[in-house]
Order: structure tokens, then C-alpha cells, then sequence
């Protein structure tokens, strides 16, 4: 509206400013055109009149000639009568209105009425060659004198004739019509209005003393009008002159100009109307965008999704409108960025757990009848791949899990991974047969191994079932029951594992106990037993390794795996390694002092090998029970160097340089390379037992231990095979050369006294009873 406003201002000034000039121009233009007209209008009628006067002048000179009349004239003082009638005669002919006849003393002879006076008022006539008017009985006349002379060419002049045409008979419509103009005949001398044509302005007014004379346009205010005039001398009365005013209306005058300012005026409305009538069509075309615009921001703003931005003729608009729609796009992206980054796992660009989390609970809320199937998956040990190949490869396998499991899911499952080496699938019961068909299918995938960067990678996984809704009828309850049952199966060495109640007091009791851990060290619920390492070539036991057993006062036997990897998460662990140290180096010190001399193996945990004072505690403990460093081993696992192998390797070499026995555990589960063993200071290899249980009978084992045994050689440690269960496998690994062997075939772990009990009876009878 404001826009329409100033568009009307603007134009408006404009045409105002175009009007002054065109009129002023226009004004100026029609100036010299009407004075040009006038005086071409006076000479007209100067023409005409003077026309008159000659045309009478002739008529004159014949009546002059005409003897009859000279006779008449001669005779005139006796016969008065008969010159008035053969003048009234002539008069008609030549159209005069009054008649004189002078003598040559210019006293009357006869006139058109009588009485004769005023003839002297006559005289002046013949000796100018003006035009003449004259003033007679309250009417003005043209006079014209013509001598009559009764001898031919004589200069004797004998008599006057003096003829006179009415003024009015001279100014008449006629003379309008032809001019276009009022004719006023006037006289300055005590302001004498002579005559005028018909209807002129000034025979009615009162302005006479104003009239100017001078040459040039004047313009004079009558009544409701003004007048423009001219003025032109013209002849004499009385002895002044005689002036002609050509006038003229100034509306008539300037006509043209003024429908011209009409017409301008006309064409400002019309503009300013159609000026009025654009500014609000192109306001309108602006601001109803932009009203529209306002709006589609506020529904952004609200989260809304603008289909459709106003699209305007206006280029602003249109580029105004086309930002918006790039901005809506950008924040549309983002926010799916957002969205992406919120449901979707980075790494593996599979759904997230909040995603799975959702998407179970969606079903929950509207398929509450539905049967579900949760299948957890975690895969067995991918912290020691993680640690031993380096981070890259771990992301490069668990994205490759990833794939592998979305091949898997189906439209009634859904996958995600839940974090670290965790994922989960979801299905509806019936999709599967049983769910222990699903976990099969699931482990099934992990049957081919993982080709990752040139690295094949044999991985295996751990899955744990929960059902909706025979397990938990919540999302969370069902994420436990998968969890609990994943967890069990890593205890039990069993691939996948179907929730139970049993498995859930477990876990429960697993999580309490790390509460109670420490206390229960102190309160002397936990055992060393010791198991011991047969030196095969000597038939000797020289070496025991100690086992942490823990007798808890309500749930009785704790198994170490169920609390070792807990205490280890926690931490707790220290405490646990700090006591079996102290422990062992008692039991060993008991032991020299009966005259039993083993060397006891410790197992130490990853976290311990990264606690710098590990070292000098040991030292201390040796120093305190008098032992020789000898006396004790570490048994480290595998995975423990990699996962910080600079800090590691330190407290290994410390410890060595001690002139303590180092070895390492579960020897062939790590991904250690010959190259980074070899940077090792250990002394021995403890061969895990998974390759060691079923050596009788399965090749690949066979193939296996024999080359980790040929490998341990060549860089010149001892192996130690855990595991060992029967003869065959002990004499397998008698072929190969390999130097301890460890299992229950020689003995489970033992408490001090068992041991000794066994020892005696080993050393006695061998491994026959
Ligand atoms: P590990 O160090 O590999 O210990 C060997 C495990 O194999 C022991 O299980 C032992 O009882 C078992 N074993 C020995 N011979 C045989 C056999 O012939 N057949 C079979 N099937 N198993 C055999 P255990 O005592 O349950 O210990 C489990 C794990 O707990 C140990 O594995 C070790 O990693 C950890 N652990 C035990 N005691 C301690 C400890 O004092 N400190 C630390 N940090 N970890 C410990
Ligand atoms: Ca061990
Ligand atoms: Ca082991």
C-alpha cells in the first residue's frame, strides 16, 4: 500500500511538472498565434471598411458628375425639395445612411433630416485623408465628401456632397464570422464607444477608461471572464484618433491550450489510475509472495515440510523464494543428517541401538500379540583381533560383519549393531522354526572366513536368544535375557544360548559378586589351587600354575571365568593378582621349607602388565619371602601384550630382567605375528588349550600344535600345552617335542595340600594311579 502511495506521489510531480511546462509553451505558442490573428483579423477588417468607403467614394464621384444634380445644386435655394429627393435617391443606391449637400462655404443645401446644423463639424472631412467618423443625432457614421464642381476639371469647387454610413452597418455579425473576432470601435476622447459588433463584451462594461491603446496582447478581467485584446488605430472623431479593439474570450483564445491541459488533466487521472491500479497489482505481486513466504517460514520453523514455494513474476521474488527452498532443502538434508546420525551406527551404517531399540518397541506397541525372537551377537574375541591387527582391521571387520548380517536380515527381521563387537537381530517367531534355527543361521554366516586386507580371519560369535514374550514382555527385559543368555554362552563355550531363568540368577549373582569381591579376598573365601606342568622328556614336576578358586558362603563354587573377565572390567583385578602373588610366594616359601621346590605360575592380567609399580611389588613380595626370582613365572596372555604392547613390553622386560619366567597364555587364539613374538622376552608358549583338547583325534589340531611347538623352537622358548586330557595327546605331544604338558590327565588344579598328596604319589607311581 505504502509502495502504491509513493508510486502515485511520483507520478503525480511528474505530470504536474510535464503540465506547467506544456502549458506555459502552449501559452506562449497561442500568444503569438493570437496576436498574429488579430491584426491579420484588423486588417480585415480595416480592408473591409476602407472597401466601403472608396465603394462609396465612387458612387459619390458619379452622383458628383450627374448634371441633373449639378442643376439641382445650382438651383437649390429656389427648389430644396427636389436635391433632398435625388439625394435620398442616391443615398439608397449606394447604400449611405445620411446625406449632406454643402455649399461652397460649406453651409447646408439640404440634408437627410432637418434641421441642418453641425455642418461644420462636417468640414474637417474633406481635409484629412483619414477616415473620418462622426457623431450625429446619438449615432456614429463613416463620412465621405466628395466636391462637386458645375465645370468639368475646373478647380473652382462649387459644392460639397457628404455621405455617411451607420458605424453598425460596418461592425456586423458578418465581420465575426469572418474573423473570429470581437470588433469594438472606440475613442479615447472622454471614452466614446463608437460601435462595436454584436454582443462584444465591452458595449456592456464599464472598462473603457482601461483599455490601452499600445501595441501588443493585452488582457483585460470582465465579469466572469478575461479577455484578450488588441488595438489599431483607426481613423479620427472629433479631432482624436479612433481606435479598433480586436478581442477575444481568453478561454476562446486559448482553447487548445486549455483542452490541452484538459486532456493532460485526463490522461494524469487515467495514468494516476492505472499507475494506482499497477503499483497495487505489482505490490500484490510482491507482497502476497512474500505474505506466503512468512508463512512457509513459520511452518519451517514448526518442523513442517513446505511443498510448494509461491512462485512470483517478480525476479526478487522468485530468487527469494527459490532460497527458501534450497534453505528448507538444506535443513531437510541436516536434519536427516542428524536423523542419520541419531538411528544409524557411524561406522557400519547399519541401524543403531536406539533404531532396534524403537523398532521393538514399536512392534511391542502395536503387535503386543506377536512373537518375537532377540537374537544378541557378540563376537568371541575381538578385542585380542582389535589389539593384535590394529584398529583399522577391527572396523574393516566388524563393517564386514555388518554386511553379512544385513544379507541375513529379512523383511520380518531386523538387524543393528549395538555397540563394540555387539550386534542384534530381531524376527518374528515363525519366520524361523526354532530359535535355536535362527541362532544357527546367524552363526552360519560366520562360517566363511573374513578376507580383510589380505588378512583371512576365522571369527566366530556368541549369541544369545530371548523370546517375547516368554522371556520379558519389556524391551529392555528382552535386551537383558539376549544379553544374559550371550554372556552365558561365552561361560559355557557354546556357540548360542537360549535365555533361561537359571542363566538370569547367574548373571545377577555374577554382578553382586564383584561388590563382594574384594571383601571376600579378605575374609579368605578365595583359594589358590595349584595344577601342575609335567616336564615330558624328565617325567618331573617342576612347575605348578596357580588357579584362583573361590568358595562363596551362599552360592557356593564360583567359577574364575565367571568373575576374572568382571573383576577385570572393573578392576578390581589388582586386588585379585596382588593376593594371589602374596599367596603363591607363601605357598611357595612353605613349600622349600618342606623340601619342595616348584616354581609357581601366576597369571597376570592385561591391566596388570600397564601397572608400572607390578614390578617392584614383586620384587618386594620375593624380597619378603626370600624367594629367588626363579621361583615364580608369569603367565601372560597373548592379547594382554597386544592391547598395549610399548607398556607391556616394559614391565615384561623389567620383570625379566628380574630373572623372572615369563610365558604366554593361550598361545594361537591372539593374532600375534613371528615378527612381534620375537621382540618378546618371554621364555615359553602355552599352547591354549582349544587346540590341545581334542589332539587325539582331530588332524588339524595336530598340524597345529605341532607347528606352534616347531615355532616356539626356533626362537628358542619352551611350550607348555594346557589342556591335556589323555594319554594319546600326551604322547603326541612327546613326539613332537614339545617341552610341559598340563591338563586334568596329570591333574585338575589342586588345593596346597592335594597337591602335595598327588605330588607324592606322582613322584611314587608316576601317572599311572
Ligand atoms: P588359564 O590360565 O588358561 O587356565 C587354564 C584353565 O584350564 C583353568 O581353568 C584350568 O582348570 C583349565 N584346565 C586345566 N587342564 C584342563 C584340561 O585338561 N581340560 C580342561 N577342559 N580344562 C583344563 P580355570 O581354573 O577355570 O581358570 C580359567 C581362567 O581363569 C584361567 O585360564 C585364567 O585365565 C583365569 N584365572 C584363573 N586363576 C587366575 C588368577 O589367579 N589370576 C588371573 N588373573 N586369572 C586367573
Ligand atoms: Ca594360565
Ligand atoms: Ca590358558
Amino acid at each position: 500500500m505504502r509502495m502504491s502511495f509513493i508510486f502515485l506521489l511520483l507520478l503525480t510531480i511528474i505530470v504536474l511538472v510535464t503540465l506547467y511546462f506544456v502549458q506555459r509553451a502552449t501559452y506562449q505558442h497561442s500568444s503569438i498565434q493570437l496576436f498574429s490573428h488579430m491584426q491579420t483579423s484588423v486588417s480585415v477588417v480595416r480592408d473591409n471598411i476602407e472597401g466601403r468607403a472608396s465603394a462609396l467614394d465612387n458612387g459619390m464621384t458619379t452622383l458628383a458628375k450627374d448634371f441633373s444634380i449639378k442643376q439641382l445644386i445650382a438651383t437649390a435655394n429656389d427648389d430644396r425639395q427636389s436635391l433632398k429627393s435625388a439625394m435620398f435617391n442616391y443615398q439608397n443606391r449606394l447604400g449611405a445612411d445620411i446625406f449632406w449637400v454643402l455649399a461652397d462655404d460649406f453651409s447646408p443645401l439640404v440634408s437627410t433630416s432637418d434641421p441642418l446644423e453641425r455642418s461644420n463639424e462636417i468640414v474637417p472631412s474633406f481635409t484629412t485623408p483619414e477616415l473620418h467618423w462622426f457623431s450625429f443625432n446619438h449615432r456614429y457614421y463613416l463620412l465621405r465628401a466628395t466636391p462637386v464642381r458645375f465645370v468639368e476639371n475646373s478647380t473652382q469647387v462649387n459644392a460639397w456632397v457628404v455621405m455617411g454610413i451607420d458605424v453598425e452597418k460596418l461592425f456586423t455579425q458578418n465581420l465575426v464570422e469572418l474573423t473570429n473576432m470581437q470588433m469594438t470601435l472606440l475613442s479615447l476622447k472622454s471614452n466614446t464607444l463608437l460601435g462595436a459588433t454584436p454582443d462584444t463584451p465591452f458595449v456592456n462594461s464599464l472598462v473603457l477608461p482601461d483599455i490601452e491603446v499600445s501595441s501588443g496582447l493585452h488582457r483585460i478581467s470582465l465579469s466572469s471572464t478575461n479577455t484578450i485584446y488588441t488595438t489599431v488605430e483607426f481613423g479620427v472623431w472629433e479631432h482624436s484618433p479612433v481606435y479598433i479593439v480586436a478581442s477575444t474570450g481568453e478561454d476562446d483564445a486559448y482553447l487548445s491550450s486549455e483542452s490541452l491541459i484538459g486532456q493532460l488533466f485526463i490522461i494524469l487521472l487515467s495514468a494516476a489510475t492505472l499507475g494506482l491500479l499497477g503499483a497495487t497489482l505489482l505490490s500484490r505481486e510482491i507482497t502476497k509472495p512474500l505474505h506466503q513466504l512468512i508463512k512457509a517460514a513459520h511452518r519451517m520453523r514448526a518442523g513442517e515440510f513446505v511443498e510448494t514455494f509461491p512462485s512470483a513474476n517478480t525476479l526478487e521474488v522468485e530468487s527469494l523464494s527459490s532460497a527458501f527452498d534450497e534453505m528448507q532443502q538444506g535443513i531437510r538434508d541436516r536434519e536427516e543428517q542428524i536423523h542419520h546420525l541419531a538411528y544409524y551406527d557411524e561406522l557400519t551404517n547399519i541401524p543403531n541401538r536406539i533404531q532396534f531399540s524403537n523398532h521393538i518397541r514399536d512392534i511391542l506397541k502395536q503387535q503386543p500379540e506377536c512373537q518375537l525372537t532377540v537374537l544378541m551377537l557378540d563376537v568371541d574375541r575381538f578385542k585380542d583381533i582389535n589389539d593384535t591387527l590394529g584398529h583399522d582391521l577391527g572396523d574393516e571387520l566388524l563393517i564386514a560383519i555388518a554386511r553379512r548380517l544385513s544379507s541375513y536380515a529379512t523383511e520380518s527381521s531386523f538387524c543393528a549393531r549395538l555397540g563394540g563387537d555387539e550386534y542384534a537381530v530381531v524376527s518374528h517367531q515363525g519366520a524361523h522354526d526354532s530359535p535355536e534355527e535362527a541362532a544357527e543361521q546367524l552363526i552360519k554366516l560366520f562360517e566363511q572366513p573374513f578376507k580383510i586386507e589380505n588378512v583371512v580371519l576365522d571369527v566366530d560369535c556368541s549369541v544369545g536368544i530371548a523370546l517375547y514374550p516368554q522371556h520379558a514382555q519389556s524391551l529392555q527385559g528382552l535386551m537383558q535375557c539376549a544379553d544374559i543368555a550371550m554372556y552365558s554362552c561365552k561361560d559355557q563355550h557354546n556357540a548360542f544360548a537360549v535365555y533361561t531363568d537359571a542363566l538370569n540368577k547367574h548373571s545377577v549373582v555374577r554382578l553382586s559378586l564383584m561388590s563382594e569381591l574384594k571383601g571376600a579376598l579378605a575374609e579368605g573365601q578365595l583359594e589358590l589351587h595349584y595344577q601342575p606342568k609335567l616336564t615330558i622328556h624328565s617325567h618331573k614336576v617342576e612347575t605348578l600354575e596357580c588357579l584362583i578358586r573361590w568358595f562363596h558362603p551362599e552360592h557356593g563354587f564360583v567359577p574364575p571365568d565367571d568373575f576374572i573377565p568382571l573383576a577385570e572390567q572393573t578392576g578390581s583385578i589388582r586386588h585379585v593378582t596382588q593376593w594371589a602373588l602374596r599367596t603363591a610366594c607363601q605357598q611357595v616359601k612353605k613349600w622349600q621349607e618342606q623340601d619342595m621346590h616348584f616354581t609357581v605360575a601366576v597369571n597376570i592380567s592385561a591391566i596388570d602388565l600397564v601397572d608400572l609399580s607390578l614390578p617392584d611389588s614383586i620384587a618386594s613380595l620375593l624380597m619378603e619371602f626370600d624367594l629367588l626370582p626363579s621361583a615364580l613365572t608369569m603367565e601372560v596372555t597373548e592379547s594382554a601384550v597386544m592391547s598395549d604392547p610399548q607398556n607391556a613390553l616394559r614391565a615384561l622386560n623389567l620383570l625379566r630382567n628380574m630373572g623372572i619366567t615369563l610365558s604366554i597364555d593361550d598361545f594361537g587364539t591372539g593374532y600375534s605375528s613371528m615378527a612381534q613374538l620375537k621382540k618378546m622376552p618371554v621364555d615359553e608358549l602355552k599352547i591354549d588349550k582349544a587346540f590341545v583338547l581334542d589332539l587325539a583325534t582331530n588332524q588339524d589340531d595336530r598340524v597345529m600344535v605341532k607347528t606352534l611347538v616347531s615355532l616356539a623352537q626356533n626362537l628358542g622358548l619352551t611350550t607348555v600345552a594346557e589342556g591335556v586330557e589323555d594319554l594319546a595327546t600326551l604322547e603326541f605331544l612327546t613326539e613332537i617335542g614339545c617341552t610341559k604338558a598340563q591338563g586334568y590327565y596329570m591333574t585338575k588344579a589342586l588345593r596346597s595340600d592335594e597337591l602335595v598328596t598327588w605330588y607324592q604319589n606322582f613322584t611314587r607311581n608316576g601317572l599311572t594311579s
